[in-house]
Parts: structure tokens; C-alpha cells; sequence
């Protein structure tokens, strides 16, 4: 078994989907390294060559482990947190190969891998345990925060380790009172010397138990919202003793391998990491790559649940014929197929947009073709956070459902899948968050040009042919629906008004408390948005082979009613929650 060899479509996206030309040559600056790649097509095997590696470890090692790491959970035994064993064993098969820290730069101890492959990685590993791919991204990902914001002294103490997996890092923002709304924030951070003292509680913190944490914290007294925010480096240990107080871990029913912790800090010693009170700007990058890495594990989660129901479904006899032959089951397991791959799509769209963006950060031209990208980007992180999320809660409920009454016990994988893939629409924003969040930048840029307004702010690019068309007219839905939304909810003469103060190159944000129609139907705008974006990732591959259409036309065909229905509701102008609750 392998993860990577068995898997036909994300090979498909490795192999031929991502353009690695048009940023390989950025990343490996014209392939000047000595222990670089020669070329873009050697870079592409090396990259597939330690898929493959991860792949067939993740198969071999991993995924027999995942079910005793699910059952034995993380415990507290004389204030210390108890990962479980076979948890930390596949963590350091994964140091061994040398791919902990496969996206950042060689000379902190890398891999100089493109986040394409980064992604990849981690959906092989997800795929065999979900809670190992938590643990796993704990390295690189606080380690990229502290390269991209800290000093040199910073980087040579904190990066180096943490890409070599001699220490694992958390990030702490969430606090009792401040979940969704970062802006609540009060741990308070006071300068001391050279020094600063953090006081305060974090809730929720992944890792919380490791080596160091990067927090986000309120350095300047006074200060509200997400201003006067600031990031500090905090070592677990100071002079041998503990900094601050892992309070407890969570117990929980969902991926409870990892370790979820309440952290206490009574005057622990932190360094400030990046420019002083603009911590929640410095921690932006992050919670994109973040959001970005749960939408990678709910494919994880997805392929995993897709391949235990076909194989269940293949050999399960029922009235006389596997149950895969039963049309309503058939018709499951081609709709979670198309699902899976949905996701997939719009993720290797994600992560080639951002390698794209660094390949042009890193020499530093094309300012113009940057920011265009950046802002697709931005456009579609909300989106994969929330189609990956939601859709791997469909896809694993499907197979727990393939699987009958097996489905809900412990003998099969299905039910852990289903209870870990609830935790993915809560985290790095909830669903909702998402969903205001891709209001917001949908909203301001459909007021920004009158062309916009009226003709449609959602553009999407597909070849000729039966899902690409579907494509177009799901964006057309979209755009009635946001301007109808706006219409509703400012009026003709608001959305005029702040369309004219845009115009004018004036800020044109409307104000929340006459938003209030287009907050209520956000959800539904994001989903539409959503698979109109996934649809049009795999119709930009339909042409490749008979297999590819196939799935980009089920999807389509699926996705357009679906985005129609939600486009009529909120198009209705139906208010009545906002008369019955919202005051
Ligand atoms: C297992 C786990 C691991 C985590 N790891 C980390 C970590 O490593 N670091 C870290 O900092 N945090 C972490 N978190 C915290 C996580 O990001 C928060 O739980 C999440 O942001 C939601 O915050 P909350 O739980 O306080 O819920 P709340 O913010 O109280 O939300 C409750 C509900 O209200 C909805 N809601 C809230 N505000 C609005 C609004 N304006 N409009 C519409 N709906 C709204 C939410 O969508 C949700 O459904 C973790 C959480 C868990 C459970």
C-alpha cells in the first residue's frame, strides 16, 4: 500500500494539474543551489519521489497506528502532558525521512518544497492519521511564523530546531471570552528590560505543551480591538523551569491525539516577534496557511473515508449483490468521489496561487501580477476552509453510512472519521467566520466599480464545454444573489452612495447595523461561492482525460441546483429570522 501511488487524482494534480514552471524557477532562484534541483522537471521528481516515500510510510507505519493514538487520547500525569507513544513514534519516523519542515528554506534546514508539495505531504499523512498530521504541522508552522517575522538571533533559536523536529512549537490566540472575536483579547503583555511579562489564560491551544508558543497578546495598555496587539515568542522553560502553566488538556470526542491545552501565564518571559502592536497584521500569513492546512486535512479525512467505503461497499454482500451494485449506494460512493475531488481542486488551486505569490516575493518582481494573485488568494481561503470543512463532515458521514451498523463501531475506521472531521468547522474559524469574512471582501469589491455592481463581481475562467458553461451560470447565480443581498439589506440609494465614495477612491465599508440581511444569508452566499470555485477548478481539468470530465460534470450537475435553490432564498428577501431573534 501507498498513499500517494493509490491515489489517481492527487497524483493527477502533482503530475500535470500544477504548473510548476511558472514558479519552480522563482523558488529555486534559476536553480543555482548546489544541493537544489537542475531544473523544473528534476524538482518535480525529486517532489513526487518523497511523496512517494511519505506515502508508502504513511500506509505502512501510520495508518495501523491511528486507532490506538485514538483510543489512548493525551493525558495529564504529574502536570505534564501524555502524548500517546505511537503518536511520537510516527513523528519521529517522519524526522528520520527528513520531511518536517519540507516548505521552508534550505539553509534553516528545509526542503525548499513548494506548499503544492507541502500540501501533499500533509494529505498523505492525514489521510493515515489525522491526529499525526496535527502534530506534524506543529513544526513547520510555527517555525515559517518566527522565519517570516523574527530577528536573525530569533531564527538561528527557534527556526533551526523546530525544522530539525528537536522542538515543537504551538500558537496561542484563542482565550476564554475571545474565540471568533480575536479582537477581545486581554493577556496582557508589559515591557520589562530587554524583556516583556505575559499574563493571561489561552484556551485551546494545539501542542499547547510544546517547546515554545508563539502568542498574540495586548501589549499596549488601552488599546481595544485588533489594534495594540503584539506577538511574543515564549519558551515553555525558563532556566529549567516552567514559563507558564499547561493548566490541562481537553477532553474530547474529536482528534483526541492531540493535545488541546489551557494555558495559564503569570509573568512568563516572552520576546516580542515582529513590530510592536501590529502582532494581529504579523499573524495574518499564518492563519491563511492555517486555514488553508484544515482544509488539506479534511482531504485527508475525505480520501480516507472514500476509500474505506468502497472497499466495504466492494465486499459486503446484500441481496445478492455487493452493495456497490445497489443504485442508491453507487450513487453515494460517485458523489463522495466527486466531493473528495472537488476539495482537492480548489486546494492545489489554493497552494499553487501561493506558490506563485512567493516565487514572486522571493525575487521580487511583477508587483502588479503579485497583489492579482494575492487577492484570488485571499478570495478563495475562506472558501477552501469552509467547502473542505463542511463537505469532509458530508463525505464521512456518507461512509459511515455505507458501512451500515459497522459504521458506528470501533472495529472500523469510518466512525473516528466522522468524529474528527467535526472538529474542522470549528477551528482557525468557525464555518461562520468564513462565511462573514468572504462577505466582507466579495461586498467591497462588488461596490468598488459600478461594472462590478452590474455586471458581476465573480468572474470564473473555464474551458469550452458542458461543466465550464454549468460554471458560468452558477457565478451568474452568485452575483445576483450577493447584489440582491446588499440591495436588501442597504437599499438602492446605500448601495449607490457607497458605489459613488468608492468611485472616489474613498473607504466604502458599509456599516454592520444595516448589513444585517447580507450577514444572514453570508452562509449561504459562501457555499455558492464555494463550489462555483471548486467547479471551476475541476473543469479547468476536464479536458485532460474522459475520467476528469466525467467527475467535473457530476459535480457540476449536482453544484448548479444547489446554488440555485440557495440563490432563490436569498434572493426571497425572507427577514423573518431577523424579526423574530436579531434585535
Ligand atoms: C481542538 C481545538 C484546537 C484548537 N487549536 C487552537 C490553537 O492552536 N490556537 C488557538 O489560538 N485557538 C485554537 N482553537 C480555538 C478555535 O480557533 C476556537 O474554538 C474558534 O475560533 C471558535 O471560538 P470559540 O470556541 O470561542 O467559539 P465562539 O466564538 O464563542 O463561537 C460559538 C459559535 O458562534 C458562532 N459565532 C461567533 N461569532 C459569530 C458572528 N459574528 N457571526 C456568526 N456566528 C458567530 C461561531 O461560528 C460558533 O458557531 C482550537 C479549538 C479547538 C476546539
Amino acid at each position: 500500500m501507498n498513499f500517494f501511488a493509490d491515489n489517481p487524482d492527487l497524483r493527477f494534480h502533482l503530475h500535470d494539474g500544477i504548473r510548476w514552471e511558472r514558479f519552480v524557477p522563482q523558488w529555486e532562484e534559476g536553480f543555482r543551489s548546489e544541493d537544489g534541483p537542475r531544473s523544473v522537471e528534476e524538482a518535480r521528481e525529486l517532489y513526487e519521489t518523497c511523496l512517494a516515500e511519505v506515502g508508502e510510510y504513511a500506509a505502512r507505519e501510520i495508518a495501523p497506528r491511528a486507532r490506538e493514538i485514538d483510543e489512548q487520547g493525551v493525558s495529564l500525569r504529574d502536570g505534564e502532558v501524555i502524548s500517546p507513544p505511537a503518536l511520537l513514534q510516527n513523528i519521529a519516523g517522519l524526522r528520520r525521512m527528513g520531511v518536517l519542515a519540507v516548505d521552508l528554506p534550505r539553509a534553516v534546514g528545509g526542503s525548499n518544497f513548494p506548499y503544492s508539495v507541502g500540501a501533499a505531504v500533509m494529505e498523505v499523512i492525514g489521510r493515515a492519521c489525522t491526529n499525526t498530521m496535527i502534530l506534524y504541522a506543529f513544526y513547520q508552522g510555527p517555525a515559517a511564523l518566527v522565519l517570516r517575522l523574527g530577528t536573525p538571533e530569533q531564527r538561528e533559536r527557534w527556526v533551526k530546531p523546530l525544522a530539525a523536529g528537536e522542538m515543537s512549537g504551538a500558537v496561542a490566540m484563542t482565550e476564554p471570552e475571545a474565540g471568533s472575536d480575536v479582537g477581545a483579547i486581554s493577556t496582557a503583555a508589559s515591557a520589562e528590560g530587554t524583556h516583556w511579562r505575559l499574563r493571561g489564560r489561552k484556551q485551546f491551544v494545539t501542542n499547547g505543551s510544546g517547546d515554545v508558543c508563539v502568542v498574540l497578546a495586548r501589549s499596549e495598555p488601552g488599546s481595544k480591538g485588533l489594534a495594540g496587539l503584539s506577538l511574543f515568542v515564549v519558551p515553555r522553560k525558563e532556566n529549567g523551569r516552567d514559563n507558564y502553566r499547561v493548566a490541562r488538556p481537553e477532553r474530547k470526542f474529536v482528534i483526541r491525539g492531540s493535545a488541546t491545552c489551557e494555558l495559564a501565564f503569570d509573568g512568563a518571559c516572552g520576546e516580542l516577534l515582529g513590530a510592536r502592536g501590529e502582532g494581529f497584521a504579523g499573524i495574518l500569513a499564518f492563519m491563511n496557511e492555517a486555514r488553508l492546512a484544515v482544509a488539506v486535512q479534511a482531504l485527508g479525512l475525505g480520501q480516507a473515508a472514500l476509500a474505506a467505503a468502497r472497499a466495504y461497499a466492494g465486499q459486503r454482500v446484500q441481496m445478492g449483490r455487493p452493495i456497490a451494485r445497489h443504485e442508491l449506494v453507487a450513487d453515494l460512493l460517485l458523489d463522495m468521489e466527486a466531493e473528495v475531488a472537488a476539495v482537492r481542486a480548489l486546494v492545489y488551486r489554493c497552494t499553487e496561487l501561493q506558490d506563485r505569490v512567493i516565487g514572486l516575493e522571493r525575487t521580487g518582481g511583477a508587483a502588479g501580477v503579485r497583489a492579482a494573485l494575492q487577492n484570488e488568494l485571499r478570495d478563495r481561503i475562506p472558501l477552501v476552509k469552509w467547502l473542505g470543512a463542511e463537505r469532509a463532515l458530508w463525505i464521512t458521514r456518507a461512509a459511515v453510512q455505507v458501512h451500515g451498523g459497522y459504521g458506528v463501531v470501533q472495529d472500523y475506521d469510518v466512525e473516528r472519521h466522522y468524529r474528527n472531521a467535526l472538529i474542522l468547522p470549528i477551528y482557525e474559524g468557525t464555518s461562520q467566520i468564513q462565511a462573514l469574512m468572504s462577505l466582507k471582501d466579495q461586498t467591497r469589491w462588488m461596490l468598488g466599480s459600478a461594472g462590478r455592481l452590474v455586471l458581476g463581481a465573480v468572474k470564473v475562467d473555464c474551458p469550452p464545454g458542458e461543466p465550464g458553461e454549468m460554471v458560468k451560470e452558477m457565478a451568474r447565480e452568485y452575483n445576483r444573489a450577493l447584489r440582491s443581498a446588499l440591495l436588501e439589506s442597504l437599499g438602492a440609494g446605500g448601495v449607490v452612495a457607497l458605489a459613488a465614495r468608492a468611485a472616489a477612491g474613498r473607504k466604502a465599508e458599509p456599516d454592520r447595523s444595516r448589513m444585517a440581511y447580507a450577514l444572514l444569508c453570508a452562509e449561504r452566499l459562501v457555499q455558492m461561492l464555494a463550489v462555483t470555485r471548486a467547479a471551476e477548478a475541476l473543469a479547468a481539468h476536464a479536458p485532460a482525460s474522459p475520467d476528469r470530465r466525467r467527475v467535473a460534470e457530476r459535480y457540476a450537475r449536482r453544484a448548479l441546483p444547489l446554488v440555485r435553490m440557495h440563490g432563490e432564498i436569498v434572493r426571497s428577501g425572507d427577514r423573518s429570522t431577523l424579526e423574530a431573534t436579531v434585535s
